[in-house]
C-alpha cells in the first residue's frame, strides 16, 4: 500500500460558473503531486469550496480540464472516481442505523481492526467505546443528539475507512476544539505518501504542516508556496 495509485491532481486552464451565472473559477491552473498535501485558503466566496466541487465532478469546467493522474475525469467512470476520491464536507451526513453501519456504509470485508484505527485516527473511537453500546450504538434523528465535532469526526473516520487515494477536505475541523484538531491534523500529515490530500481550512495550525498552499482570490489562484515562503 505504499505506491500510491494517483501520480498527481491538476487543473489545467479551468474557468467554471454555475448555470448561467458569472464565472466564479476563472482560468484556474494548479499541480498537486501524488501523497502531498495541500490547502486552499483564501476569503469567503473566492471559489475554494467550488473547486473541490469539480475535483468530485459534480460539474464540469466551461474551459479547460481537470486531470488525476493525467486522465480527463470526463473520460472517468464515475465508479472508479467515487472509489478514488473520498470526501468530507462541513454538513456531514448520517443516517438512523448503528455507529458501525454508519462507518462501514454497507461496503463488505471491513475488519473489526480497519474500523477501530479509522475511528482511532479520527479521534472518536474512544467517544464510541463510552457510549452504552459502543460500535452498536443506534444513531437517531440523523444524529441531531451528537455534536458537531462528532458528527464531523465520525465522518473523518467513514472516510479514511474507505482508504481513498485523494481525499478532499472543506473545513472538516471548524467545528472541532482544538486539540482535536491538532489530533486530526496529525492523522492527515500521517497520510502523506500514500493519500494526495487537499483540504480547505482557514486555520492556521492546519495550514503549516501543508507541503503546498494555494491561495484563493475572487476565483483564481494569487499565490502558491509552503508556510514558509508565503
Ligand atoms: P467560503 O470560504 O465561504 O466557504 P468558498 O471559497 O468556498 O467560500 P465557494 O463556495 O466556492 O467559495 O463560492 C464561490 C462563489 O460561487 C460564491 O460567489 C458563491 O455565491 C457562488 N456559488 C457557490 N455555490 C453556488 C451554487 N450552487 N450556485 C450558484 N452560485 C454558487
Ligand atoms: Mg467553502
Amino acid at each position: 500500500n505504499m505506491l500510491p495509485l494517483v501520480d498527481e491532481i491538476c487543473m489545467h486552464n479551468v474557468t467554471f460558473g454555475y448555470g448561467d451565472g458569472p464565472d466564479i473559477l476563472k482560468n484556474v491552473s494548479f499541480h498537486i503531486p501524488a501523497g502531498s498535501f495541500a490547502t486552499f485558503v483564501g476569503s469567503s466566496g473566492s471559489g475554494k469550496s467550488t473547486a473541490l466541487q469539480l475535483l468530485m465532478r459534480f460539474y464540469d469546467p466551461r474551459e479547460g480540464s481537470i486531470t488525476f493522474d493525467g486522465v480527463d475525469l470526463r473520460k472517468m467512470s464515475e465508479k472508479s472516481l467515487r472509489e478514488q476520491v473520498g470526501v468530507v464536507f462541513q454538513d456531514t451526513f448520517l443516517f438512523n442505523a448503528t455507529v458501525r453501519e454508519n462507518l462501514q456504509m454497507g461496503r463488505s470485508g471491513i475488519t473489526e481492526e480497519e474500523m477501530i484505527a479509522a475511528a482511532k485516527a479520527a479521534n472518536i473511537h474512544e467517544t464510541i467505546m463510552a457510549w452504552p453500546q459502543g460500535y452498536d450504538t443506534p444513531i437517531v434523528q440523523e444524529g441531531a443528539s451528537l455534536s458537531g465535532g462528532q458528527r464531523q469526526r465520525l465522518s473523518i473516520a467513514r472516510s479514511l475507512l474507505r482508504k481513498p487515494k485523494i481525499l478532499l477536505l472543506d473545513e472538516v475541523t471548524s467545528a472541532l476544539d482544538p486539540s482535536t484538531e491538532g489530533h486530526i491534523n496529525q492523522t492527515i500529515e500521517g497520510l502523506k505518501g500514500t493519500t494526495t490530500t487537499i483540504s480547505v481550512t482557514h486555520r492556521l495550525s492546519s495550514i503549516v504542516h501543508a507541503d503546498l498552499i494555494f491561495v484563493f482570490h475572487d476565483g483564481r489562484i494569487v499565490e502558491i508556496g509552503s508556510h514558509k515562503e508565503l
